[in-house]
């Protein structure tokens, strides 16, 4: 079995050989590319400023394949995405505190959700349900507690007006 090996310089200018490099700079290239696509696709999701997914996406080109890794070590830590999110749930919680931490529209006093009355300066804060007495909420046409329909005469918002004759002024006068 005689098999010709050719010398080491003929086989470099062989077609074999250029086809092989030239297909493995052609990987080279493509994956160069794609490292440099991911960071600006990883950027666009993580930056708002389209200058600066500019500069990422120039840091994933050049210097070759060290740019993704140097842009992930400056990237910002989370998506943008989540961020919003997260903002959306403080702000959620923000107002479900607020609705916890109800006052009262005259003395300020904290009142509870349930009061019809506000305790220290005696405001009317809520009308009470004609058949089962529980407090109602200014918007509510009918009580969600017993179905029953509230006559839309009734004085929900002028309640929540202060009522001069009640309030602090009679004890500070009486000082
Ligand atoms: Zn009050
Ligand atoms: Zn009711």
């Amino acid at each position: 079995m005689t098999v010709a090996v050719p010398p080491l310089a003929q086989s470099l200018d062989s077609p074999d050989w250029t086809l092989l490099r030239n297909l493995g700079i052609g990987l080279v290239v493509v994956l160069w590319l794609a490292t440099a696509y991911w960071t600006f696709k990883d950027a666009r999701r993580r930056i708002e400023d389209p200058w600066l997914i500019a500069l990422a996406t120039l840091i994933g080109l050049f210097p070759p394949f060290l740019g993704p890794i140097i842009y992930m070590f400056f990237r910002p830590p989370e998506y943008l995405q989540d961020a919003r999110e997260r903002e959306l749930e403080i702000k959620a919680m923000e107002e479900r505190l607020a609705q916890l931490d109800q006052r009262c529209p005259v003395c300020r006093a904290r009142v509870e959700p349930s009061y019809l009355v506000c305790p220290v300066c005696t405001t009317r804060l809520k009308q009470a349900c004609p058949s089962c007495a529980q407090p109602l909420e200014s918007l509510w046409q009918v009580c969600p507690y017993c179905a029953t329909e509230i006559p839309p005469s009734l004085p929900a918002l002028e309640d929540l007006a202060p009522r001069p004759r009640r309030t602090t002024r009679r004890t500070k006068a009486s000082d």
